[in-house]
C-alpha cells in the first residue's frame, strides 16, 4: 500500500524541494498512527511500503530524502536490510531513521553499526518526528546539489580538457602548415629565415662552422615559357624532392627560397662537405632527366649553386653568409651555369674595421 500527498509546498520549511518520505513497516497500525502525524506537514511527501522486499525498489523510484525503517519485520530482517540499503548504490546516502520498539543500547548501537543515521522509539513524538524529517531531508537534498555541482564541474573540466587538447593539436598542425611551401611540400621561406637565425645562433655558441647552399635552376623562366606554367610546377616539385634526399642529418634543412630558388642549411659542415652536398644535389637534378630544350646550357633542367661557410660572430649576422652564398650563385650563373662556386674568403671574412684592429 503506498500513499502519497502532493499538497502545496510550505513558504517556511524547505523552500527548494520537498521531503519525501519512506516508511517500512508491516503494521498498518504503525503506518497510520506516522501518516496522521504528517498529514499537516505541506512540505513532507509521505510513502507506505507494508513489504520489506519491496522497500529499496520503492525507496528508489519514489526517490525518497529519509527512510523510517522498523526493525522486527516478518520473512525479512530490518537491521539487514538497513545493511542492504548502505550496499545499494542508490540508497547508499539516503538518511535512514530506525524505527524500533525498544530503548535498547545495544540494538541502537547495532543499528548505527549498520549504517542508520537516527534511532526512535515507536511511537515517536510527532514534533520530534517532523523536526529529524526535515533535518535529515534537508541535508541529504544539500548533498546532492553538491554532488550534481561537483559532476557539473567535473563534466565541464573534461570538456574543457578535451577542447584544449584540440586545440593544441590544431595549433601543431597550423604550426606545421605554416613552416611548409604549398606547392612543393618541403620547409618554406619562413621556417627557413627561423631556422637560419637558430642555427647561426647555436653556432655561435657552440663556435661551429655553418654552411649556406643557394640554388637557382637554370633559364627556368624558358622552361615556363616553353613547356608551361603547369609543367614548370611539376619541375619545381621534382626538383625539391630530389634536393630534400640528399640531406641526411636531423638539422640539415632544405627549404624554397621563392621562385625558382631552393636554400640549404648544413650545421656544423665545413666548405669541403658542403661542396660534396652541392655537387651531389647538381648530379641528382640532373639525373632528373627533365627535358628542356631552351636552355642554353644543356638539354635539360640544370642548376647554379653558390655555396658559403663561416664561423659565426656575434658583431655579425646571417645575413652575411647569405649574401656570401648569393655572390657565389651570382658567380656560378656567369661562369656558365650549371656548376658550382664557393663564396671567396673575403666574402665571408669580418668587417674590414674590426680587421685593422685585430
Ligand atoms: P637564370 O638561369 O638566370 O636563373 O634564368 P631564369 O629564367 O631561371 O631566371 P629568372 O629569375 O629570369 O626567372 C625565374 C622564373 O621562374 C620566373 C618564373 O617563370 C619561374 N617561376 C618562379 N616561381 C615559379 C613557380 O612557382 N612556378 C612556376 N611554374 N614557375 C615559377
Ligand atoms: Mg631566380
Ligand atoms: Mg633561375
Amino acid at each position: 500500500m503506498n500513499e502519497t500527498r502532493k499538497d502545496q509546498q510550505s513558504d517556511t520549511a524547505m523552500p527548494k524541494r520537498r521531503a519525501v518520505v519512506l516508511l517500512v513497516d508491516d503494521q498498518a497500525m504503525v503506518a497510520e498512527g506516522i501518516r496522521r502525524m504528517l498529514v499537516d506537514e505541506t512540505d513532507i511527501d509521505f510513502h507506505y511500503c507494508a513489504d520489506p522486499r519491496e522497500a529499496i525498489q520503492t525507496a528508489i523510484t519514489i526517490k525518497a530524502t529519509t527512510i523510517l525503517q522498523d526493525l522486527v519485520m516478518p520473512e525479512v530482517d530490518g537491521m539487514m536490510l538497513v545493511r542492504f540499503y548502505r550496499t545499494n548504490p542508490a540508497t547508499r546516502d539516503v538518511p535512514i531513521i530506525v524505527l524500533s520498539t525498544k530503548d535498547d543500547p545495544a540494538i541502537k548501537s547495532e543499528a548505527f553499526h549498520n549504517g542508520a543515521n537516527d534511532y526512535l522509539v515507536k511511537l515517536p513524538d510527532k514534533v520530534e518526528l517532523v523536526a529529524r524529517i526535515r533535518a535529515h531531508s534537508r541535508s541529504y537534498l544539500a548533498q546532492l546539489e553538491r554532488d550534481a555541482a561537483y559532476q557539473a564541474l567535473r563534466d565541464l573540466q573534461n570538456q574543457l580538457e578535451t577542447s584544449n587538447a584540440q586545440l593544441e593539436e590544431s595549433n601543431r598542425e597550423l604550426q606545421r602548415l605554416s613552416s611548409l611551401d604549398g606547392l612543393t611540400g618541403i620547409s618554406n621561406r619562413r621556417q627557413f629565415d627561423k631556422t637560419l637565425e637558430q642555427e647561426w645562433q647555436r653556432a655561435l655558441r657552440n663556435c661551429a662552422e655553418l654552411s649556406l647552399i643557394m640554388i637557382d635552376i637554370d633559364y627556368f623562366k624558358l622552361f615556363n615559357d616553353t613547356y608551361g606554367h603547369q609543367a614548370g610546377d611539376d619541375c619545381l616539385k621534382s626538383v625539391a624532392l630530389a634536393l630534400a634526399r640528399i640531406v641526411h642529418r636531423p638539422s640539415d634543412l632544405v627549404a624554397r627560397y621563392g621562385g625558382e630558388e631552393f636554400a640549404v642549411i648544413l650545421p656544423e659542415t665545413d666548405t669541403e662537405g658542403t661542396l660534396r652536398v652541392a655537387e651531389k644535389m647538381r648530379e641528382a637534378v640532373s639525373r632528373l632527366n627533365v627535358r628542356h630544350d631552351a636552355s642554353k646550357v644543356s638539354d635539360k633542367i640544370t642548376l647554379s649553386i653558390g655555396i658559403a661557410n663561416m664561423n659565426p660572430r656575434g658583431s655579425d649576422n646571417p645575413d652575411t653568409l647569405l649574401a656570401a652564398a648569393d655572390d657565389a650563385l651570382y658567380r656560378a650563373k656567369h661562369a656558365g651555369r650549371n656548376r658550382v662556386e664557393v663564396a671567396s674568403d673575403e666574402a665571408t671574412a669580418p668587417p674590414a674595421v674590426n680587421q685593422s684592429r685585430a
